[in-house]
């Protein structure tokens, strides 16, 4: 069965994040007041809905209690985006994501039980600066202020040594979670080692997917190739 997911909101962000959704195939229940955004997601989300979100009736006649996932997209209106929340959890959704428009409405959501918590341009600005510093961190999400999954090239000083034997855990601190082998196979695809043991070998140009603080992904980026 497809996964469910209900928008609440389709400003910029809610409207990108339900049109994604969509487009991978997932059921997307998207939710406004506006008529005019309602419209445009219309023909591609499985139900677009004029409704104001603070009213439980009209989300549940919605459907959107049934749903696995919620994104709320109420920046703005403070109060309307905490009133959905609440609502959203008394209907029993335990994944809903937030979108804040400050700290201190970041914070009350976190308080109120949402799982994830974005600032879109915030998040989006950090990942821009991020990649204009350290251009070799080829992706990087970030966990939490301290911790991050990165990936980086595969340091020359571990070439042909197995992950145990570069001391990944024990001298940096971090876990390997995967590591991207260069080139790819017959079929054309990536050669991926996901979830690697730690007798595999790392090779010359691998790529490595690594999890830790950010203080000692740093560490390891200082002796990765540029
Ligand atoms: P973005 O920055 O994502 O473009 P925005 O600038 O349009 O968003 P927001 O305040 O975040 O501003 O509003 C997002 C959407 O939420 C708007 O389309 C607005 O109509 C909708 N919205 C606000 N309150 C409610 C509500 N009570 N019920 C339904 N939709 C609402």
């Amino acid at each position: 069965m497809k996964k469910q997911f209900a928008v609440i909101g389709l400003g910029r962000f809610g409207a990108e994040v339900a049109l994604t959704l969509a487009a991978n195939n997932c059921d997307v229940i998207a939710v406004d007041k506006d008529e005019a955004r309602v419209r445009e997601l219309a023909d591609r989300v499985a139900l677009s809905v004029e409704l104001d979100a603070t009213d439980e009736k009209a989300l549940r006649e919605a459907g959107v209690q049934n749903v696995d996932v919620a994104v709320v997209s109420i920046g703005e209106n403070i109060e309307a985006s905490i009133l959905v929340l609440m609502l959203l959890k008394d209907m029993g959704i335990k994944n809903i994501i937030a979108k804040a428009q400050s700290r201190m409405h970041g914070r009350i959501l976190y308080q109120l039980g949402v799982r994830q918590v974005v600032y879109p341009e915030r998040d989006m600005a950090r990942k821009v600066a991020r990649g204009l510093i350290m251009p070799e961190f080829m992706e990087h999400i970030e966990l939490s202020p301290e911790y991050s999954i990165v990936e980086l090239p595969a340091p020359d000083a571990f070439a042909g040594k197995s992950i145990l034997d570069a001391k990944l855990r024990t001298d940096y601190g971090v876990t390997v979670i995967a590591i991207k082998k260069q080139g790819l196979d017959k079929g054309g695809k990536e050669l991926w080692n996901i979830n690697p043991l730690p007798s595999d070998k790392i090779q010359s140009g691998d790529t490595m997917v690594v999890l830790g603080a950010n203080g000692d992904i740093e560490r390891l980026r200082k002796i990765s190739p540029e």
